[in-house]
C-alpha cells in the first residue's frame, strides 16, 4: 500500500480507504463490517470514512462495534465522520453547521463510535445560513478539546472554503486541511478544474468518494440491475434510474476493452484512473462484500500502466474537464 499526504499535514493515509455509505448497516452487520474492515487493515488501509448521517447513526455503531471486537491499536488508524444533515428532523438539528449542532453531532458520533476521537471532523456539506465564522470556531473548538485531530468540508464551493481558510488565519485557528469531493470518471469538473487554485494554493487535501460512481463503473449494469446491488435496495429509486442511464452505459461499456488490454477489472481501472491523480490524497472505496474490496485494492497495480496513450484513450471516451471560459 502506498500512502500520501493528507494536504499540507504531516499525516499519511493510505491512498486506498473504506467508507461506510450505504453499506454499512444497510447490506453490512456487524460480522460483515469485521470481515471487511480486517482485509482493508491487512491490505496497508489506515483510513476508514462515516458519516453521523449514513444509516441515521447506525454507521456509525456498526463501526464502532466492528472496531471493538477487531482491538487495534488506536494510533494506527484514522477514523472520520461528517455533520450537516443531522439525525433528527428538528429547527437547529438539520442541514445546520450551527456551533449548538456541531458540537452535540461530535459528541453524539463519538459515542456511537465508541472512541476517545475521530482523526477528521467534515462539514458535510457548506451551510448557506451559518457564518462560517461560527463554523470554524465551532469546528477548532472541537480539536482543540481533543475531540478531532483536523477537520475538513465536502462538497464546498473554492470560495468557501478560501473564506473559512482566511477565517481560521485571521484568528489563528484550525485551519480545514481536506474537501470530501466526488471524484470519478462520470464527475470530474468541479475536482480537476474548480478547485485547480486550492490545491495550488492552499495544497488542500482531498479523501475522493464514488470512485465507481456508486458501481456503474464496475460494468454490473449493463445488464441490467442485478438483485444484490445497491441500486436495488429500498428507498434506492433515484439511483436506478441513474443506472439505466443509456449514455454512461455506453462509456462503461466502452471502457471495457482498455481494461482487458490492460489485464485489469473495470473496477481497477476506474479506481487506477483516480490515483493517477496526484491531487488525490485517498480514494474511498465502498464495498457490499470482501471479495469486491480484494478486486478493488488491486488498482494500485495498474496505475503503472496508465501512460499518457491509455489516458488519452480514456479522455475519448468519457470527455474532458473544461476551463471555464471554453464553449
Ligand atoms: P463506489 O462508487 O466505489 O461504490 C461502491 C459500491 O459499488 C459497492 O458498495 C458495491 O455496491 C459496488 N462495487 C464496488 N466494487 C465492486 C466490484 N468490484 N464489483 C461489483 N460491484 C462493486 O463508492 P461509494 O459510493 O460507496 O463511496 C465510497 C465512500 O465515499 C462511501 O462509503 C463514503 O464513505 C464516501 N462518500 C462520501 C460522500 C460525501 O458526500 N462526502 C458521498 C458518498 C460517499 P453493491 O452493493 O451494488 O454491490
Amino acid at each position: 500500500m502506498n500512502y500520501r499526504h493528507l494536504g499540507r499535514t504531516g499525516i499519511r493515509v493510505s491512498e486506498l480507504s473504506l467508507g461506510s455509505w450505504v453499506t454499512f448497516k444497510n447490506q453490512v452487520d456487524v460480522d460483515a463490517a469485521v470481515e471487511l474492515m480486517a482485509a482493508a487493515y491487512d491490505a496497508g488501509v489506515n483510513f476508514f470514512d462515516n458519516a453521523e448521517t449514513y444509516a441515521y447513526g447506525k454507521s456509525e455503531e456498526v463501526m464502532g462495534a466492528a472496531l471493538k471486537r477487531l482491538n487495534w491499536r488506536r494510533s494506527s488508524y484514522l477514523v472520520t465522520t461528517k455533520f450537516f444533515w443531522g439525525i433528527h428532523n428538528n429547527i437547529n438539528e438539520r442541514n445546520t453547521l450551527n456551533r449548538k449542532r456541531l458540537i452535540e453531532g461530535i459528541n453524539g458520533s463519538l459515542s456511537r463510535l465508541q472512541l476517545d476521537y475521530v482523526d477528521v471532523a467534515y462539514c458535510h456539506r457548506a451551510d448557506k445560513t451559518t457564518p462560517i465564522e461560527e463554523t470554524v470556531w465551532a469546528m477548532h473548538n472541537i480539536i482543540e478539546w481533543g475531540k478531532a485531530m483536523y477537520w475538513g468540508t465536502s462538497e464546498w464551493r473554492p470560495d468557501e472554503i478560501v473564506a473559512a481558510i482566511n477565517i481560521a488565519e485571521k484568528h489563528h485557528l484550525h485551519k480545514p486541511i481536506t474537501e470530501q469531493p466526488e471524484y470519478n470518471l462520470f464527475a470530474r469538473q468541479r475536482f480537476e478544474k474548480e478547485y485547480a487554485r486550492v490545491f495550488q494554493d492552499y495544497g488542500y487535501g482531498t479523501t475522493i468518494w464514488s470512485p465507481l460512481a456508486s458501481g456503474m463503473l464496475t460494468g454490473k449494469y449493463l445488464k441490467g440491475i442485478p438483485k444484490d446491488s445497491r441500486a436495488n435496495l429500498k428507498g434506492y429509486g433515484w439511483l436506478q434510474k441513474r443506472m439505466k442511464d443509456k449514455d454512461q452505459l455506453a462509456k462503461v461499456r466502452a471502457l471495457q476493452p482498455i481494461a482487458k488490454s490492460l489485464g485489469c477489472t473495470l473496477s481497477q481501472l476506474s479506481i487506477a484512473w483516480c490515483l493517477k491523480n496526484p491531487n488525490v490524497s485517498t480514494v474511498i472505496l465502498g464495498a457490499s462484500r470482501v471479495e469486491q474490496l480484494r478486486e478493488n485494492l488491486g488498482a494500485e497495480k495498474v496505475v503503472a500502466k496508465l501512460n499518457p496513450k491509455v489516458m488519452e484513450k480514456i479522455d475519448k471516451i468519457f470527455g474532458i474537464a473544461k476551463d471555464e471560459d471554453d464553449d
